[in-house]
């Protein structure tokens, strides 16, 4: 309290305080338990990639503050990438905008496009950022939920066409989807973008798994979809794609009007960032195919060591289509409440994981889901699927 006994934390954040991962990671260190919990590789990307960051140090490229919209270099990857795996054309000078990880681009995309009172549809369970940048942009969220169905979890189309509303001016959607590991179809993205230039609303489009994707699922971008071009935000990021999360490197494509809205706000958050980093992944993005499938084969042996090996251990198996994650329902283990399960694991099993209800608004439709990771060494995963056979069926 301070001498006006008035607390710290202003009353837009006051609901998030310390984000769940910080509790779980401090629970694995203190009780050595396989850390399943946070979404970071347990290896580093490319070597190539990894030199050319050294070169760039050593060359004294990107030392001082890069230009604010990304160095050159990057922004012309960038739109090569859009241009090369979906057939969009961004003009690197106006249309491309590097940012400090998606996490930045997030913030500032909400920050500048929301007038305090404005209404965001987010698909719930959502990754966390979400809740807290509207909160800091004075928006209101309003969550549309996804639901298991069919083994997976998915969007009720007639939802959220209901939680459209006179305030609503965005809808904030991210596929492949963290933590569910849903990726939309083209049906729902056909509808998405129908609804979306029916009631004219601006959409950012959160796709930093676009690479991980597996078996018949396909990543499509939203601002490929008619009338989406010009009304759409899409944030993309090196971390997940390249294995080096700690860089934060990322950016958003989008057409003039909204890159100069969105770096309005952004250069009075970070201006500029991750110089070196920004050379390095220029030559990343321009890796041949063959990196991108075999970052996909690796995942997905992984994503079936994991999921095959939790099913075994007596959990529902979400089996995902994309992303790091899979989220289990532990009711065939006879619990219930995901909170209580994720906080006495470590202990019982020596496995981190993270209860799905901190993604929610409406807690109780989280309460029986368990998110695991599988963007860890093999021999890491095998360990945690043997601890974890352990628990009683
Ligand atoms: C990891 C993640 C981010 C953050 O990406 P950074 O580039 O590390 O800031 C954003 N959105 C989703 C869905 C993520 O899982």
């Amino acid at each position: 309290m301070t001498s006006s006994a008035r607390p710290f934390l202003n009353r837009r954040l006051a609901e998030f305080g310390t984000t769940i991962f910080a509790e779980m990671s401090a629970l694995a260190v203190r009780t050595g338990a396989i850390n399943l919990g946070q979404g970071f590789p347990d290896t580093d990307g490319p070597e190539e990639i990894r030199e050319a960051a050294v070169r760039a140090l050593r060359d004294g490229l990107g030392n001082q503050y890069p230009p604010g919209p990304g160095i050159p270099e990057l922004r012309t990857a960038v739109a090569a990438h859009q241009q090369r795996r979906y057939g969009l054309s961004y003009d690197p000078d106006t249309e491309v905008l590097v940012t400090a990880g998606a996490t930045e681009a997030i913030a500032a995309a909400l920050l500048a496009l929301l007038e305090p009172g404005d209404e965001v549809i987010a698909l719930e369970p959502y990754y966390d950022s979400y809740a807290a940048c509207i909160a800091m942009a004075g928006g209101t969220r309003v969550p549309v939920t996804l639901r298991p169905h069919d083994g997976a979890f998915r969007l009720d189309l007639d939802e959220l066409r209901a939680a459209v509303t006179d305030r609503t001016r965005l809808l904030l959607v991210n596929t492949p989807h963290n933590p569910t590991g849903t990726v939309l179809t083209r049906e729902e993205l056909t509808a998405i973008a129908e609804l979306a230039v029916e009631r004219d609303l601006l959409v950012v489009t959160d796709e930093v798994y676009e690479h991980l994707v597996f078996d018949a699922a396909e990543h499509l971008p939203l601002a490929g979809f008619p009338g989406m071009r010009e009304r759409t935000v899409t944030i993309g990021s090196a971390g997940k794609t390249f294995s080096f999360t700690g860089w934060k490197v990322g950016w958003i494509t989008a057409p003039p009007g909204l890159v100069t809205a969105v770096r309005s706000a952004k250069q009075f958050l970070t201006y500029v960032s991750a110089g070196p980093f920004q050379y390095a992944v220029a030559e990343a993005l321009s890796l041949p195919d063959s990196y991108f499938d075999a970052l996909r084969a690796d995942l997905l042996a992984k994503r079936d060591l994991l999921a095959s090996g939790l099913a075994e251990a007596g959990f529902e198996v979400f089996r995902p289509a994309g992303t790091y994650f899979v989220t289990t329902d532990i009711r065939p283990l006879g619990e219930s409440d995901g909170f209580a399960f994720c906080r006495a694991l470590p202990e019982r099993a020596g496995v981190v994981a993270i209860p799905n209800a901190v993604f929610y608004d409406h807690r109780e439709a989280g309460a029986p889901f368990v998110r695991f990771a599988f963007c860890k060494r093999t021999e890491v995963l095998e360990e945690a699927v043997r601890r974890l056979k352990s628990l009683p069926v």
